[in-house]
């Protein structure tokens, strides 16, 4: 490496900062109006990022990327709900359970204003129950004399409150800080042991889509409720179901059978499911309801998938109503509008019927394989030299941009890091990745590429 121009430290940084798995996931709960979408704000520090929520506003993002003290790590913004729809108790207790059940820690936000509320009781026993590492702001401490009120809620036995102001910024810094101390630099806890054990599968889409069909056609008799949470909502349920001889983990299952019949805050309610879904899982099987048209909301699902870096599957459901019109249709749509994930395994199947069921599992197969393939560095650098010497960077100014070697720094998803002599155009990259995917097959998977060049 040295003589190629990167010294050591610098390609082993490089790496080290590419390979990371999944990021850890920080939930921010508390009651409504207590701060936290501003909270979250100032975390993820982007003004727009979480705007007002106006009834019957679409809200489908509910997870950011945030960075602190060079750690990164997901926020998960439970500040979307109403509190009027179900009653500020059952609404708190609902929302917080799924994100709770999807973090790595989480931060606790009471009105220091307010004090200690029966609904904050309320919150505490949840964290109790789900045992994750909890970080307790005192928000609204907009100056000195609001200190002696954060003071006050060490009655909610979760240890120091960190007085904060979420509006201005005050004492933000030290709350993050203390969030790192709790936060586990990978979300190793969720994942369990890492071997063995069984894999678990997201059944995600729209609604309507079929997901609670196909979970009961998979299912048949051999459901097996393993995790039933001791809350007072029982939402999160994760079920062990045996396919083609092996178990399988489906998680979030109960928000698949139970509908959530609510009017206003359901699409927001919706998303925080499908994201705390997805943050269980390492494969996603994403539905498409077939008679319908492919939609924004089924792209906004797709797309949550992909960057939170999970292998994926795409079912075509409602194979069973599709005349060939509709099927002709069908196609040009799939073509045009599922371009992200032009390389997820495809099964066309039916709840209905039954149709392709047994074509599910070794689909899901694939994608964990391409999930988790880890190419030698050696071979990488031989097939690089391959396709450099067969099609080479255009020139540019003069120069003409060379990748020098790369390495494979981490896999679930797999993620590269080219060292290269110049910046390398976006269409060169995405060449660079289509011949990387037909060369190692990395069917199912998202795949990261970084460039460094070398100054
Ligand atoms: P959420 O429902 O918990 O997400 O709460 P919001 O973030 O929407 O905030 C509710 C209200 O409290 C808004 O009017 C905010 O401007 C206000 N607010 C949030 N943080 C602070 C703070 O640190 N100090 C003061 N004075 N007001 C705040
Ligand atoms: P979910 O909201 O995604 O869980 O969707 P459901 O499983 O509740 O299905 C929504 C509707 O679509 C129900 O009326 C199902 O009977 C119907 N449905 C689901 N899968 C199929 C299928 O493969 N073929 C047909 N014709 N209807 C289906």
């Amino acid at each position: 490496a040295a003589e190629e121009g990167f010294d050591v430290e610098e390609v082993e940084g490089a790496i080290e900062e590419a390979g990371h798995g999944p990021l850890p996931v920080l939930a921010v709960v508390g009651r409504p109006n207590v701060g936290k979408s501003t909270l979250v704000n100032r975390i993820i520090g982007r003004r727009e990022a979480v705007v007002e929520d106006k009834p019957g506003v679409t809200r489908d993002r509910v997870t950011y990327e945030a960075e602190w003290a060079g750690r990164r790590f997901k926020v998960v913004d439970t500040g979307g709900w109403e509190q009027d729809v179900l009653g500020i108790d059952a609404s708190v207790a609902a929302q917080a359970e799924f994100a709770i059940e999807a973090a790595d820690a989480c931060l606790f936000v009471v009105d220091a204003t307010v004090g200690a509320t029966d609904t904050d009781e309320a919150v505490v026993r949840l964290l109790r129950r789900a045992g994750k590492p909890v970080v307790l702001a005192a928000n609204k401490v907009d100056g000195q004399s609001g200190e002696a009120d954060a003071a006050t809620l060490w009655s909610l036995g979760l240890g120091e409150p960190f007085p904060v102001s979420s509006l201005h910024g005050r004492g933000t810094g030290d709350l993050l800080d203390e969030v790192l101390r709790k936060l586990p630099e990978a979300p190793e806890q969720r994942f369990g042991s890492a071997v063995g054990g069984p894999r678990r599968i997201a059944l995600i889409g729209r609604p309507n889509v079929g997901k609670s069909s196909l979970l009961n056609k998979v299912a048949n008799e051999d459901r097996v409720v393993v995790n039933e949470l001791a809350g007072t909502t029982r939402d999160p349920v994760d079920e062990l179901i045996e396919l083609g001889g092996v178990t399988w983990k489906f998680v979030d299952t109960a928000g698949i059978r139970k509908k959530v019949h609510l009017q206003s805050g359901a699409d927001y309610y919706a998303s925080l499911r499908t994201a705390a879904a997805i943050e269980k899982a390492e494969v996603a099987v994403i539905l498409i309801d077939t008679t319908d048209k492919i939609s924004v909301q089924d792209q906004r699902i797709i797309t949550m998938a992909v960057e939170s870096g999970r292998a994926i599957v795409i079912a075509y459901n409602k194979w069973d109503e599709l005349d060939e019109e509709r099927r002709y249709y069908l196609e040009r749509e799939i073509e045009t509008e599922m371009q992200q994930v032009t390389w997820a395994p495809r099964v066309n199947v039916s709840a209905k019927t039954g149709r392709h069921m047994e074509k599910l599992v070794p689909a899901i197969e694939t994608a964990l394989a391409g999930w988790e393939t880890r190419v030698p560095t050696g071979r990488l650098n031989a097939f690089l030299g391959e396709i450099v010497a067969a099609n080479p960077h255009p020139i540019r100014g003069g120069k003409q941009p060379r990748i020098l070697f790369g390495t494979q720094a981490g896999t679930k998803p797999p993620r590269f890091v080219l060292f290269a002599s110049g910046f390398l155009e976006a269409g060169y990259r995405r060449f660079i990745e289509r011949r990387l995917r037909e060369e190692f097959g990395f069917d199912g998977t998202p795949i990261h590429i970084s460039v460094r060049v070398r100054e």
